[in-house]
C-alpha cells in the first residue's frame, strides 16, 4: 500500500511539473519572439528616420556641369509609341507626336518636387504637382538663382510643371497626351511682382520673361514656343505643321533640352540666326523625317 502511494505521488509530481514546463515554455518562447518583433520594428523606425534625414532638402545643391553637353540618350524608361522618346531631353511631344496614359503614369514617377527639393515655389498650388526631372529640376534651380541675383528681390515661380492630364480651353490647351508639360522636362513661369496672368500681350511689363528669353538658353532651356513659330494668331485653329510650326504662343513656357541643344535652338543654328523652334529643329538636325506624320529618322 506505501509503495502504490508512492508510486501515485511520483506519477502525480511528473504530471504537474510536465504540465507546468507545457504552458511555461510557449509563454517564454512567445515573451522572447514578441521582444524580438518589438526590437525589430524599432531598427526598422530607426532605419526609416535615418532614409528621411537623407532626403531632407540640400541647402545648395551641386552645380550641373553646365560644360557637359546633355546628348540625346533617353532619360526615361517610361515606354510610348512616340519614336522621339529614345531622345532623352530632345523629346517631342504634341498634337502629332502624342503619348499614351501609360506613358504619363511612368513618367510621373521619375519625377522630383521643386518645392521640396529646390524651395522653387508654384504660384497657383491648383494647378498640378510642380514635378519636374531631376536634373532639369537642377538646371532650373541655377537659373532661378541667376534671375534673382539680377533682379534682387524677385522670385521667378511655377504656374505650372508635369501635368497628368491636358486641359481643353481652345488653342491655348492640349488635350492629355499632346501637351508638352508630360514631358517633364516643362515648366510655365512667372514673377507675380510683375502681375499673375498668363498673357502673351503683357511681355513687356514682364521682365523675367524678357530675361528669361535671352538668359535660359545658359541653363538648358528654351522658349518652347516663340511667337515666330505660332502658326498665326492664336485666334486661328492650331496649326502644327511640317515646317516646324508649333501651334503656339507662350512667353512663359519654357522647356529643357540640354545647353548644347538650347543655345543651337537660341542661336538659331539651323534658323539663320533667329530663334528656332524645337520642332524645325529636330528636322534640321535629322532627328525627325515627317513632323506631320510623326516620322523618325533611323539614326
Ligand atoms: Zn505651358
Amino acid at each position: 500500500m506505501k509503495k502504490r502511494l508512492t508510486e501515485f505521488l511520483i506519477v502525480f509530481l511528473a504530471f504537474v511539473i510536465t504540465a507546468s514546463l507545457g504552458l511555461l515554455i510557449p509563454k517564454y518562447m512567445n515573451n522572447v519572439f514578441d521582444s524580438e518583433v518589438v526590437d525589430s520594428e524599432e531598427e526598422t523606425k530607426e532605419e526609416i528616420e535615418k532614409e528621411e534625414d537623407v532626403a531632407i532638402p540640400i541647402e545648395e545643391p551641386e552645380t550641373p556641369k553646365k560644360d557637359k553637353p546633355v546628348d540625346t540618350k533617353p532619360v526615361t524608361n517610361a515606354k510610348s509609341s512616340n519614336c522621339t522618346i529614345k531622345d532623352g531631353y530632345l523629346m517631342l511631344i504634341n498634337p502629332n507626336f502624342h503619348v499614351e496614359p501609360d506613358f504619363i503614369a511612368a513618367r510621373k514617377t521619375e519625377l522630383i518636387s521643386l518645392s521640396y527639393n529646390y524651395g522653387i515655389m508654384e504660384a497657383n498650388p491648383n494647378n498640378g504637382d510642380n514635378l519636374m526631372d531631376p536634373i532639369a529640376a537642377a538646371y532650373l534651380y541655377e537659373m532661378v538663382k541667376a534671375y534673382k541675383a539680377d533682379y534682387p528681390g524677385h522670385e521667378l515661380m511655377t504656374r505650372s510643371c508635369f501635368r497628368s492630364k491636358g486641359t481643353n480651353c481652345g488653342r491655348l490647351c492640349l488635350a492629355t497626351g499632346t501637351t508638352d508639360h508630360h514631358t517633364g522636362l516643362t515648366c510655365d513661369l512667372i514673377d507675380q511682382s510683375y502681375g499673375s496672368s498668363l498673357d502673351t500681350s503683357l511681355y513687356n511689363q514682364h521682365l523675367e520673361w524678357q530675361w528669361l528669353k535671352a538668359n535660359s538658353y545658359k541653363y538648358g532651356f528654351i522658349d518652347r514656343f516663340p511667337s515666330a513659330w505660332s502658326g498665326g494668331p492664336m485666334s486661328e485653329p492650331m496649326n502644327v505643321d511640317e515646317n516646324g510650326s508649333t501651334g503656339l504662343f507662350e512667353t512663359w513656357h519654357y522647356r529643357f533640352v540640354g545647353i548644347t541643344a538650347a543655345t543651337e535652338i537660341a542661336t538659331g543654328k539651323y534658323n539663320n540666326g533667329n530663334y528656332d523652334s524645337l520642332e524645325h529643329y529636330l528636322k534640321a538636325r535629322g532627328i525627325i523625317t515627317d513632323l506631320k506624320t510623326a516620322v523618325c529618322s533611323d539614326k
